[in-house]
């Protein structure tokens, strides 16, 4: 499986763990800035690995749309504007939402490490607890950064109270 090089912008063989790198946090802020730095392509080809070539003149992605049906490829990851785009059925987001929607490892792997697993949502429309203060500071930080980053990358978070 080949795998971009974000700092050469080259295909390398090169297989980094990412859900371990990740995981790889111990405050909230350490989390923070570890999301800033997760890449469309990196979750794209975690999961789609080589259904997903790099077109020859861009630096996007392009492959079948893991979400719907077709012959034709229409599922862009464009590594520049961190997003993911489908022509076909209107499918996008940013990184964290990608890897939610395709099998929620490093999602789920974050949540455990922070302890807030069983608070984060088994999703379809996100739900989110609000910060409740029955949980530890901690906790609701964790929960903030993480609602934080899906919320720029567009996904709209429903909460419950
Ligand atoms: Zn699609």
């Amino acid at each position: 499986m080949k795998q971009l090089d974000l700092f050469t912008g080259k295909e390398s063989d090169y297989k980094p763990d990412l859900i371990h790198h990740y995981s790889n946090f111990e405050t909230p802020q350490d989390l923070e800035f570890l999301l800033v730095r997760l890449n469309v392509v990196e979750v794209g080809l975690l999961y789609l690995g080589d259904k997903i070539k790099k077109r020859p003149i861009s630096v996007n992605y392009q492959g079948l749309c893991p979400f719907h049906k077709e012959k034709t490829p229409s599922f862009f990851c464009k590594p520049h504007q961190n997003r993911y785009v489908c022509y076909g059925c209107g499918e996008k987001g940013g990184p964290l939402s990608l890897d939610y929607k395709l099998g929620d490892r490093i999602y789920s792997s974050i949540a455990q490490k922070a302890g807030i697993d069983n608070l984060l949502p088994s999703l379809s429309g996100l739900h989110l607890l609000p910060a409740s203060q029955d949980l530890s500071e901690t906790k609701n930080e964790y929960i903030t950064v993480i609602a934080e980053a899906l919320e720029k990358e567009g996904e709209k978070l429903n909460y419950f109270f």
